[in-house]
């Protein structure tokens, strides 16, 4: 059976958030319509209710799709603030004539097991609506249905129990975004976590940081702040859209250069013969020498 989830964030049809999760209730939906699947009843809940009714998993013949975590305190045991809406989690096995009946109630089964292993419910804990409140509900269950009764049902519980549950198959795009989050740690543990989906994931990962682009600017920003200095890309708004993404960067070493010395300054100083020519200017200048005689070059060339 697949086991997927389509969960609705919210919804005014609780009582809250504070399900202590000690009770699995089981429904029948009594819609024997064509059609009137699990993805249906799912999209019946995703669309917000019109019926004053919400519970967290549907199961049909083919699936079980889960509408809310189990926190929610939902409307489905006609209890009130009882045990059943506060304190259970409620399953609708579906009825649609068009699907299999015999199937729908084992995968019904089969999800019961695996909320139960999931939260640590007993499965004395499993109750149908009616011990809510009397309500003839799981209707066909409770009359035996081609011969499967309540007790019936729940040794079919039992017997999945004892099979094992097949976790659902979470998707590797779920498990991706889950071990970025960090949820799986790191080597061993992540490797213990993922258990067989391990490979794939961590190849995945490997992958998106192996392809991020490597944003190697074609021009390095020493080149910029040369360029910028020698007035190639102008002043205030000019400069900001010529230089674009790299404005900030070059304008601060821009900032940072003239904190200590005035460029001119020293442009005119050398102008001036103070700091010698050829490779005593450069002494003279040091890493000044570069800015001041571009800018010389430039005005005089
Ligand atoms: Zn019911």
């Amino acid at each position: 059976m697949k086991i997927k989830q389509q969960l609705i964030r919210d919804t005014k049809h609780k009582y809250g958030k504070s399900n202590k999760k000690k009770y699995i209730t089981v429904h029948q939906t009594d819609n024997w319509d064509r059609g009137a699947n699990a993805q249906v009843h799912a999209n019946l809940q995703s669309r917000v209710n019109p019926r004053k009714a919400s519970w967290h998993w549907q199961v049909d013949d083919i699936q079980a799709i889960q509408s809310f975590i189990h926190d929610f305190q939902l409307w489905h045991c006609s209890d009130g603030r009882g045990n059943g809406n506060l304190n259970s989690i409620g399953v609708e096995l579906c009825l649609n004539r068009d699907g299999n009946y015999n199937k729908a109630v084992e995968n019904g089964a089969e999800l019961v097991a695996y909320i139960m292993k999931k939260e640590n419910i007993q499965l004395s804990n499993v109750v149908q609506h009616n011990y809510w409140s009397g309500k003839n509900c799981p209707s066909q269950i409770r009359r035996g249905k081609n011969g499967i009764s309540w007790s019936d049902f729940k040794k079919l519980v039992a017997k999945k129990l004892n099979k094992g549950i097949v976790e659902p198959t979470k998707t590797i795009e779920k498990l991706i975004a889950e071990t970025l989050a960090g949820k799986y740690g790191n080597g061993a543990e992540r490797r213990r976590l993922l258990g067989s989906n391990y490979n794939e994931v961590q190849r995945e990962i490997d992958k998106m940081y192996n392809s991020k682009p490597t944003t190697k600017p074609t021009k390095t920003i020493d080149k910029l702040v040369e360029e910028t200095l020698l007035g190639f890309h102008g002043n205030g708004a000019e400069r900001k859209k010529s230089l674009g993404s790299n404005y900030q960067k070059v304008q601060q070493i821009i900032n940072g250069k003239f904190e200590r010395v005035d460029i001119n300054k020293l442009v005119q100083e050398t102008l001036a013969g103070k700091h010698g020519n050829g490779a005593q200017r450069k002494k003279s200048l040091g890493k000044y020498y570069k800015e001041v005689q571009n800018i010389i070059n430039k005005r005089y060339k």
